[in-house]
């Protein structure tokens, strides 16, 4: 997929706000600093469009950006900040679930996690939740860069042997990705470029 458009539209604390227009939808969420703004101006080529933070836990909204006029990315607020009070996370643990439990339109929501990093409980945990609420996702292990190739086979098993132990059956859709090499970006886009064609072909 060719991205040739990538609009910032509305910044929410509150699902029911969200933009109405029923264009198929992604969202990205992670653990503070996994690099997910990194990720998400990686894959649409705008430096700027989704602000890396360089104190995180900042962005505590749900952020809609149109692309390519036909489907909506939605920057999720980072989880997990130790920095961010028990109040404050307990409020936008609140809207996230909502945010998954009301947007119907989602297609799949990408959870990020540092590739250098044993599975976290709080990812583990977020998974779960993901699993049971049956909403669809995905894992995006990021900063490839910074270890080697055999390193990164051996932390995507270890990943999936610690799923499975969870309860898992099988390893969920997966991608490793790198925003300072690039990498991952076409397989990334062509995944919800397939699911945005099942989806506009259901609608004709
Ligand atoms: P966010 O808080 O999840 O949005 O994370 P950011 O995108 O702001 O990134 C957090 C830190 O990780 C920053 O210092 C980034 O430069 C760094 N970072 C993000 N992605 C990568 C990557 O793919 N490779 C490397 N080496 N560093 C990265």
């Amino acid at each position: 997929m060719k991205i040739t458009s990538a609009d910032f539209v509305m910044s929410n604390a509150k699902v029911a706000q969200c933009p109405a227009e029923p264009l198929p939808e992604y969202a990205f969420i992670g653990r503070s600093n996994v690099g997910k703004s990194s990720l998400i101006n990686m894959l649409v080529q705008r430096k700027g469009l989704a602000k890396t933070s360089g104190r995180p836990g900042k962005t505590q909204h749900i952020n809609h950006f149109k692309i390519n006029q036909n489907w909506f990315l939605v920057d999720l607020p980072g989880y997990g900040y130790a920095r961010v009070s028990k109040t404050a996370k307990k409020t936008f643990q609140k809207y996230i679930t909502n945010y998954f439990l009301e947007r119907t339109q989602l297609m799949c929501a990408f959870v990020l996690v540092d590739i250098r990093l044993e599975a976290q409980k709080i990812d583990l945990e977020f998974m779960r939740w993901m699993g049971t609420s049956e909403i669809p996702f995905c894992i995006i292990f990021t900063k490839a860069d910074k270890i080697g190739p055999q390193v990164i086979t051996r932390q995507v098993l270890d990943y999936e042997k610690k799923l499975l132990e969870d309860g898992w059956e099988s390893m969920p859709q997966h991608f490793v990705t790198s925003s300072a090499a690039h990498q991952g970006r076409e397989d990334l886009l062509a995944y919800i470029d397939d699911i945005n064609k099942s989806f506009y072909a259901q609608k004709r």
